[in-house]
């Protein structure tokens, strides 16, 4: 039988044609119409107020994200602590100083209340942080208000991860657009993929062209190679954008399986006592559902979440606990960290299930007996 995969690329069918194009005209570069494009596409998706540059990855538009945010040598920045080492990994790139924050349960995310502490700590010890980095995990929108409104109070940067996130929404408005900087990623695993990418979204068209400037070297305007700052080679191929231009005419299908299998996952464990299925806590809160995960509490159901996911190893399907906070990785183990057990209670309890957005009716049958072989 065929492995069952978390989340694999999916893709709509145009996405060759625009790489055919870019063949047939000799853009083979790192700019070009399918950069443009593609840029174009996202732009029109998250609103008019976004200014999007694509880059080689998410991680690269973080790093220049917190560059554009002021943040180097010595500065705190502070970051949700339950995510993937990507979101925290570009603070030490610029020899900053990661402060980790827990999470509260409706989103798993930053918990405004740890946050707002934090911060009145650090100023205390005269260390006001030079920037926030909040992400959608899983593709949940974070408290968004309360949050860009401590950001605004304290006045410190607001970075939001939303490389799981695009498509989702905060009260109608598109993930990644809430903060000083959103940055999205197009990893082979992510709702689309280009392969590997990622692109920085900005509010003002300046910022955009610094970005760029910055992933391009940082050549200054002259006829020969002058060099007045450090640069970067963080910009997208017009190949692999021509991945994205055809992804994106597929992405809103591809969130809808995604929320569909959300469903499937609620229908299974619908009368399993002990196992909660996350999803939206209200209506003010749209998830693209990326991946969809449960909670597992052995005490009420018997089996534990690793119990589950090596029973559906056994019939080839991948699962995944959820992602190890950063304070309790040993790369960070001397980081400070403000909050409780959330975020570590959620990492011994949480299992990501498959989540692909083409999974078929055949997949779905066999998770569904493999999950009932161990609640019967
Ligand atoms: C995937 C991911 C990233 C990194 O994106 P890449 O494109 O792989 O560099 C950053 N943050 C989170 C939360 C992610 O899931």
């Amino acid at each position: 039988m065929d492995k069952i995969w978390l989340s694999s690329p999916h893709m709509g069918g145009g996405e060759q044609k625009y790489v055919q194009e870019a063949f047939d005209t000799n853009w083979v570069a790192p700019l070009g119409p399918n950069v443009n494009g593609f840029e174009k596409d996202l732009e029109n998706y998250l609103g008019e107020k976004s200014h999007v540059a694509c880059l080689v990855s998410g991680t690269s538009a973080l790093h220049l994200a917190l560059i554009l945010s002021g943040v180097g040598y010595d500065d705190e920045v502070l970051c949700q602590s339950i995510t993937f080492s990507a979101s925290a990994n570009p603070i030490v790139y610029q020899r900053a100083k990661p402060v980790f924050v827990d999470s509260e349960k409706d989103t798993w995310n930053m918990c405004p209340v740890f946050l707002e502490k934090a911060i009145k700590e650090r100023i205390s010890k005269g260390k006001k942080p030079k920037a926030i980095i909040v992400v959608h995990l899983y593709g949940m929108p974070a408290k968004m208000d309360e949050i860009a409104t401590i950001a605004k109070k304290y006045e410190i940067k607001l970075i939001e991860d939303a490389a799981e996130a695009l498509g989702s929404s905060y009260k109608g408005q598109k993930c990644g657009t809430f903060g000083d900087f959103g940055i999205l990623s197009f990893n082979g695993n992510k709702i689309i993929t280009t392969s590997g990418g990622g692109a920085l979204v900005c509010n003002t068209d300046e910022v955009k062209k610094r970005a760029v400037f910055l992933a391009t070297q940082a050549r200054d305007n002259a006829p020969h190679y002058q060099h007045s700052h450090i640069g970067y080679n963080y910009r997208m191929s017009n190949i692999t954008a021509g991945i994205g231009r055809g992804q994106m005419e597929v992405l809103d299908k591809h969130i809808n399986y995604r929320r569909a299998n959300n469903n499937f996952y609620k229908e299974v464990f619908k009368n399993v006592e002990g196992v909660e299925v996350f999803t939206e806590s209200s209506s003010d809160y749209f998830s693209n559902h990326w991946l969809s995960s449960v909670i597992i509490d052995k005490k009420k159901t018997g089996f534990s979440r690793e119990d589950l996911r090596l029973s559906m190893l056994e019939d080839n399907i991948e699962s995944r606990p959820l992602w190890k906070p950063m304070h309790m990785q040993p790369i960070f183990k001397d980081c400070l960290y403000y909050g409780s057990k959330i975020s570590e209670k959620l990492f011994d309890y949480g299992l990501c299930l498959p989540s692909g957005s083409n999974l078929t009716h055949n997949d779905k049958l066999r998770i569904k007996s493999s999950i009932e072989k161990l609640i019967d």
